[in-house]
């Protein structure tokens, strides 16, 4: 490092008003149980790697974003087509089939999971959620087709006698994102849900819904499965990696509504003085705020967890990530799930109502 040369974009000294740069050396190593194709270059050395989990089901992962596709004697389903995996998802099929691409089926309507859905070109099948395709007719983009067959509920293909079922459960990481499940092979695809072995994503992987993202853990393991496709972290998980998750967020929502009830906001509110300061509500907001977090986190990562290991022992990434999560957690709890009551007629609003 010492003689690299810092590169004029970088901005690194805005002190309160940034935010700060991880050392690895700081965190813990992360665990072999999370080590995907991302840490076998051998596999993703040709900007892809494509394996059958079961019966023509076929999962593909660049080394970060990943999709699958299914082969039914007719035609080839797939589902997602990341921007990272591009092409090479066009390879990866021709490398398992000579047949035809007839069906494309959008998990969400995200682009970093769908934004090479063009590829395919116009003859394939579209198949989204009303949502999805609401979404992308209202924010175009030639990457991603609107979807040509639509559902509101649920839906089954049925193509050559391989059975789909596509299912929306209602907004969690956003609107639109759905179920995809494939009975025969026992093969579900919760994409930007599950997360095999690492931690979720920042803000719960910028979810909408924080419960309908909480709900979603239980929704996916009412079904009978054997392998999740996620969409991420390069590997496929098990039951046992859902409820893994599920463990982390029950925690989450937890610790968070302690937060919620045990930090008390008035101890921020007399930071503010009554001279030039007193107006300064957002400083102190800020501080209830990570206060909560930090509460959060350190409950997060101090837990000895249902098997006995911490969570930075569990999940990739438990460290770096349980302070954005913590925050999200926090905040949507309180919109979403939080009550501690009014004000009743007469009363002023002491903090402990306000928030
Ligand atoms: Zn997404």
């Amino acid at each position: 490092m010492a003689n690299e040369i810092k590169p004029s974009w970088l901005v690194e000294d805005l002190r309160h008003l940034g935010v700060g740069y991880n050392k690895v050396e700081d965190f813990a190593p992360p665990p072999e149980s999370s080590h995907g194709a991302l840490f076998m270059q051998d596999r993703i050395k040709k900007g892809y790697h494509v394996e059958e989990v079961k019966d023509g089901l076929y999962w593909v992962t660049s080394g970060w974003y990943d999709c699958m596709f299914i082969r039914t004697g007719a035609g080839v389903v797939v589902m997602d087509a990341p921007p990272a995996l591009g092409e090479n998802l066009l390879a990866a099929i021709e490398e398992t089939t000579d047949e035809p691409v007839t069906h494309f089926i959008y998990s969400h309507w995200h682009a970093d999971h769908v934004g090479a859905a063009v590829i395919f070109g116009d003859k394939v099948k579209r198949i989204g959620h009303e949502k999805t395709r609401d979404l992308l007719e209202r924010f175009p983009d030639p990457n991603r087709p609107v979807p040509n067959e639509t559902f509101s509920k649920d839906a089954t293909l049925d193509i050559n006698g391989v059975k789909i079922e596509l299912s929306y459960k209602g907004q969690n990481h956003c609107e639109g994102n759905i179920f995809i499940y494939v009975p025969k092979p026992k093969v579900l695809a919760a994409i930007d849900i599950a997360s095999p072995g690492w931690i979720t994503f920042r803000d719960c992987d910028s979810s909408e819904n924080m419960s309908g993202y909480v709900d979603a853990f239980d929704q996916v393991l009412a079904y009978d499965f054997d392998t999740v496709i996620s969409g991420h972290v390069s590997k496929i998980g098990g039951r046992d990696a859902v409820v893994e998750g599920r463990e982390y967020m029950h925690d989450l929502v937890d610790y968070s509504r302690e937060a919620l009830e045990t930090i008390d906001f008035e101890y921020f509110v007399k930071q503010l003085g009554t001279g030039k300061y007193r107006a300064a509500f957002r400083a102190i907001e800020e501080n209830y705020f990570n206060a909560c977090a930090n509460f959060v986190t350190k409950k997060i990562l101090d837990k000895v967890t249902s098997n006995g290991k911490k969570w930075t022992e569990r999940l990739n990434g438990a460290d770096v990530m349980t302070k954005h999560n913590a925050f999200y957690v926090v905040e949507k709890t309180r919109l979403e799930r939080h009550h501690n009551g009014y004000v009743k007629r007469g009363n002023i609003h002491p903090p402990k109502f306000y928030f």
